[in-house]
């Protein structure tokens, strides 16, 4: 299983680089050394000369993506880890290398504060920001821990159970916790859970080399700590660390809450004397899970025909990813966890990958994946370079345009998916789940804030640590005898691994995309015409532009918080009839 790229339309000629480039590095050094020994004697030069680094760079990018998505199509297949691997170890320092020579360069040359601000002015900020983190000796650092993220999704990507007479993924075995038969969910859950906490101390020991790796080269970086560096190093021009506090004060105070009644109702309607982490995705009348569709085919067909209904243009989208063969859904053994939408940034197209267990939550999900690859393709014009499409957009606005389509697309699923009893059904799980991502997303956040800012903990302080900030944000379930399960829960959590510090962004995003949704209720036509808008300007605005531009508040503190739990209350009632 492998992508096949030349089945790939190459829409956008290159400018600079010519036709045929080896992706190594004999032959890459040359335009790295032609970009920085050029002369730039003006504004127009400079500007030519950014057009050809984005060139470069997403020539770059996409060869990386290639590498990454193969490696995770089939994480045992030892010719695609060692492709990416080889990527990572041999060219990925050099590149960075390169590329700090290119940012001194520009920061160099006079002319780079005379250029068009609404063109240029987010891209000036950002390049002098990373200019200004960039250590050499960090190369060698962010290297190691690349390896150890690839050693995370391998060690993943292995665990495997045997349930009922057939080897599953754990993500294969998530559908079980929605069966009605109390004893089933519970069989199934300790059984996937005790297949992740025999490896806990694999995965302790890569987090613990990973935040101390992480926190050296903030230091080196000259931080007093990672979370700072990480700040800067993701572009948040537009909020603080005590933004995020206040964030997760306002979770508190009026998400919580409304997420514990909801487990109150839950454990009412099941009848159950405690709340386990085994009934927390069974419908609280005992129903069976809702099946929308019975294979990948059957998804697409269905999302397809739902994206039809909201809107044209995004229809066209989808069926044409769907004729590329850029959608990859179906669970398998060896493929990484999870789901993303990657940019194959050259030819500009999206690539869907996900591990569908044919539920309502695999329509939600390939829905959030596609809203990513709709701006993908919204931001796939000419003149658009890529620092101010794919490569500087920013997460809390790409998350907008993904989880608004997760949410509204519900409205779209009577007649395709579902009858209108089990629309109205799989729109309160949905209403729900967005009350418990709110907490969640607090959660992984405040417990990174404390992880780095103190880097000399030791592991039993750091389970601490995390018990004491799940506490504070969980629902009522209770962990009485699994308080090991409840002491490494956040093993499982990718980002944690892979992304550090990338979480908030959902928190933000769902602001974004609940005052969509509220505004698609009033008027589909101007709501959607609205994020298309704001998804077309790419990276070239700052975020508070963005959200602006889709029609919608910036901000995501305590009183914008309650305002989202009264609305999520209401859309509660109003589904559940
Ligand atoms: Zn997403």
């Amino acid at each position: 299983m492998a992508l096949d790229y030349s089945l790939l339309p190459h829409d956008f000629r290159r400018q600079y680089l010519p036709s045929a480039v080896n992706f190594d590095w004999e032959d890459l050094r040359r335009f790295f050394s032609e970009l920085a020994s050029r002369t730039v004697g003006s504004v127009p030069e400079l500007e030519k000369w950014l057009l050809d680094e984005a060139e470069l760079d997403s020539y770059l990018y996409e060869q990386r993506s290639i590498r990454y998505i193969n490696s995770t199509l089939q994480t045992d297949n030892p010719e695609f880890t060692q492709a990416y691997q080889k990527y990572v170890d041999e060219l990925e320092p050099k590149i960075k290398v390169a590329n700090f020579e290119l940012l001194k360069k520009y920061a160099a040359t006079p002319y780079h504060s005379e250029l068009p601000e609404k063109k240029y002015g987010l891209e000036d900020r950002r390049r002098l920001g990373a200019l200004g983190i960039f250590r050499e000796d960090n190369v060698e650092l962010e290297k190691q821990e690349s390896n150890l993220s690839q050693s995370y999704l391998k060690t993943m990507g292995a665990m495997t159970v045997n349930f009922r007479g057939q080897e599953r993924t754990l993500q294969q075995m998530s559908k079980f916790y929605e069966e009605p038969d109390r004893g089933t969910r519970e069989e199934a859950w300790r059984l996937a859970d005790g297949r992740a906490l025999r490896d806990h101390e694999i995965l302790d020991d890569v987090y613990g080399k990973m935040v101390a790796l992480r926190d050296r080269i903030a230091k080196n970086a000259g931080f007093a700590n990672f979370r700072d560096y990480i700040f800067v190093k993701k572009d948040r021009f537009d909020y603080t660390p005590s933004d995020c506090e206040r964030f997760h004060n306002g979770v508190e105070e009026f998400i919580v809450p409304l997420s514990r009644e909801i487990d109150r109702e839950r454990k009412k309607r099941l009848g159950v004397e405690e709340l386990r982490p085994w009934d927390l995705r069974v419908d609280p009348d005992r129903r069976p899970p809702l099946s929308p569709f019975q294979d990948a085919e059957g998804l697409v067909r269905g999302a397809g025909k739902v994206v039809s209904r909201i809107d044209p243009e995004l229809a066209g989208y989808f069926s044409r990813m769907a004729d590329l063969h850029l959608l990859d859904l179906e669970s398998r053994k060896g493929k990484a966890p999870g789901g993303y939408q990657e940019e194959l940034a050259e030819v500009r197209l999206p690539f869907i990958f996900m591990n569908a267990a044919r539920r309502d939550s695999d329509v939600r999900t390939l829905l959030h994946e596609a809203g990513h690859s709709f701006h993908t393709f919204l931001m796939r014009k000419e003149g658009i370079p890529y620092f101010n499409a794919g490569a500087g957009l920013p997460l809390e606005f790409a998350e907008v345009a993904s989880i608004s389509m997760e949410i509204i697309s519900g409205e779209q699923y009577e007649g395709v998916f579902y009858n209108r009893e089990d629309a109205a059904r799989s729109n309160w799980e949905e209403a729900v789940g967005n009350v418990k991502l709110f907490a969640w997303v607090a959660t992984v956040d405040a417990f990174q804030h404390w992880v780095y800012t103190h880097p000399d903990h030791t592991p039993e302080e750091r389970v601490e640590a995390w018990v004491k900030t799940f506490s504070r944000f969980c629902g009522l379930e209770s962990y009485d005898g699994l308080e090991a399960s409840r002491a490494y829960r956040w093993h499982r959590q990718l980002h944690f691994f892979e992304v550090p510090f990338y979480y908030i962004e959902y928190g933000i995003a769902l602001t974004g995309a609940l005052g969509i949704w509220s505004r698609y209720k009033k008027d589909p036509r101007d709501a959607i015409e609205a994020y298309k808008s704001a998804l077309s300007l790419g990276a070239s605005r700052p975020l508070p532009e963005l959200f602006q531009a889709a029609g919608l508040k910036w901000g995501f503190g305590p009183s914008d918080l309650s305002g989202f739990a009264r609305d999520l209350r209401a859309a509660m009632a109003e589904y559940a009839g």
